[in-house]
């Protein structure tokens, strides 16, 4: 199936479905990379890199059982009655006395649960005369209260290597105590546009030519997966010219190319590939936008050469470079971010292929409508859209109201 190194052969490559494809590209990443080096940063350079080393509880959390709502700490058992209000305290400070049999101490939200208490009743439930308190209600032990302990215990692992850092594990690592923490090296991704036609976005483009518009895409999204993009010259579509950027590109982490792959006389990418020991595990995916897909490992190095036309350019890049790139930066795995929505109109779409139709998911999130495009070239129409619609290859009509795929942009 998989197209041989023999330098310079060029024979049958597979075509696969896009969920075959997915899983191909995951499964060769994963079964072929090692752990990339680790470094130490501190917390604030830390976010979207991915962790190197077990993260561990300094000591339990909460570290004392600890009041969630403001009120009283009481004894559950004394309840319903009339209690005697022997103090309070505040978060930040601890009581220094017992709580007895019908006694009570006023409490605050975040503040330690009183020795001899055992939970809390809300300052709402209760009414309050002097010194004297009283609740007309039972509670449960342990009610309002957070046990010491109840969210992590002391030495218990709370992140493990390979996941990536995001606002919620920073607050984690800020708790306990972690001002730098070490994570893995970015991979460096090289970015190779192939194409007679491309110029330097600086530069006025004759009517029959395109600024290289991919590249930078393609930097944001790898930037984006936790990689490190560096953009090569353009490869002209010449052989000797390709060649030589291409082997530069595979002294990178990862080679991504642009354009060159479709079935046209210059398109001259896969040739070199081949020419340089390349080991195609598919070259055409049954997607739209996309379709002559490539992916492979040449001298060590996997590469994609992307179609082209720019949706087909960052579509494939989202739904299978991205893994690679994420998956190379140690990450545990590779996500795709897929929910459900409903079509906001009817849609009708020719079987045979899976469908990434530009779209607007609303601000609610209730509905997906796709955008009017010319099909993908049309980068007005990207810049537009916030996600895609995804359909199944089998399905020709889909009616408003019905459930569907969208890929998040
Ligand atoms: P190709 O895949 O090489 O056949 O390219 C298909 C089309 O994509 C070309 O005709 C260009 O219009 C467009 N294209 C190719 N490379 C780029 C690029 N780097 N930036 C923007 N558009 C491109
Ligand atoms: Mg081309």
């Amino acid at each position: 199936m998989a197209r041989g190194s023999a330098a310079g052969t060029i024979s049958i490559v597979a075509t696969l479905s896009f969920e075959q494809a997915r899983a191909c590209v995951l499964a060769k990443v994963t079964e072929a990379r090692v752990a990339p080096c680790a470094e130490s940063v501190s917390l604030s350079e830390a976010a979207g890199r991915v962790l190197a080393e077990p993260v561990a509880a300094d000591r339990d959390n909460p570290a004392v059982s600890r009041s969630v709502r403001d009120g009283f700490a009481v004894r559950a058992a004394d309840l319903p009655g009339e209690l005697l209000v022997i103090g309070e305290v505040r978060a930040g400070e601890t009581f220094a006395a017992d709580v007895q049999p019908g006694q009570a101490v006023e409490i605050m939200t975040g503040a330690p649960l009183p020795r001899g208490a055992d939970s809390v009743v809300m300052v709402e439930h209760v009414s309050v005369a002097g010194q004297r308190v009283t609740v007309p209600r039972t509670l449960q032990a342990g009610e309002n209260v957070s046990p010491q302990g109840s969210q992590a215990r002391k030495d218990q692992i709370l992140l493990e290597p390979g996941e990536r850092l995001d606002f919620a594990s920073i607050a984690l690592l800020a708790s306990v105590g972690r001002s730098r923490v070490s994570v893995f090296a970015r991979p460096r991704v090289a970015l190779l546009a192939t194409g007679d036609e491309i110029v330097q976005v600086s530069e006025t483009p004759l009517d029959y030519q395109v600024r290289n518009s991919n590249v930078e895409s393609l930097a944001v999204q790898v930037a984006r997966a936790g990689g490190c993009p560096h953009i090569l010259p353009v490869a002209r579509d010449l052989y000797a010219a390709t060649r030589e950027l291409v082997e530069q590109g595979l002294r990178f982490d990862l080679l991504l190319l642009s354009g060159g792959v479709s079935a046209g006389k210059y398109d001259i990418v896969e040739q070199v590939l081949a020419d340089l020991g390349g080991e195609f595990f598919f070259d055409r995916v049954l997607i739209m936008p996309g379709q002559p897909l490539v992916f492979g490992r040449a001298q060590g190095k996997f590469f994609f050469g992307l179609p082209g036309n720019p949706a087909s350019t960052l579509v494939t890049f989202e739904i299978f470079a991205r893994a690679a790139v994420e998956l190379l930066a140690g990450q545990k795995e590779a996500m795709l971010p897929v929910v459900w929505t409903r079509l906001a109109r009817d849609l009708h779409q020719k079987t045979g292929l899976t469908r990434f139709l530009p779209a607007r998911v609303s601000a609610d999130g209730s509905a997906v409508d796709p955008i009017q495009w010319q099909g993908s070239g049309d980068v007005p129409a990207l810049a537009r859209a916030n996600a895609f619609v995804v359909t199944e290859p089998g399905q020709e009509n889909w009616r408003a109201g019905d459930w569907i795929r969208v890929l998040l942009k």
